[in-house]
């Protein structure tokens, strides 16, 4: 990778995700935090915590995959927030909606939960 950068790149970690991919071992995953890490541009990382917490909140519909979860969320989160946002959504996920149980009874954001009120809903139909 050291040499592709010093001959490709002219020493300089690129900033552009297409041309990070380029790297090895460099996925759209790495290329999006290194865009929006060091570069503070409005590059959405998906892991699996953006991922899940998006799909539960309702900030996505339907996403099949990190890439439409992605651009679902560029789409709609302010653009001088989205560095900040990738921040936000991976610690609710890390911290409070856990994949197998989330701590839905200590969060703050049920109000707008899709995901709590579907579930409030079937509770209350039993
Ligand atoms: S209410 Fe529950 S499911 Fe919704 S974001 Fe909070 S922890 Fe996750």
């Amino acid at each position: 990778m050291a040499k592709i950068l010093v001959n490709d790149f002219k020493s300089i970690v690129p900033s552009e995700i297409d041309e990070l991919v380029k790297l090895p071992g460099v996925g759209r995953k790495t290329a999006n935090v290194i865009a929006s890490v060091v570069y503070d541009k409005p590059a959405m990382a998906v892991d699996t915590h953006v991922f899940r917490v998006s799909a539960r909140l309702g900030l996505t519909t339907n996403a099949k995959n990190p890439l439409q979860t992605e651009r679902q969320l560029i789409k709609f989160i302010p653009s001088e927030l989205v560095p900040r946002a990738h921040h936000w959504l991976i610690l609710h996920g890390r911290y409070t909606c856990l994949a197998r149980s989330p701590k839905c009874s200590e969060c703050p954001l049920t109000k707008w939960c899709k995901f709590y009120g579907l579930n409030k809903k079937l509770t209350l139909k039993k």
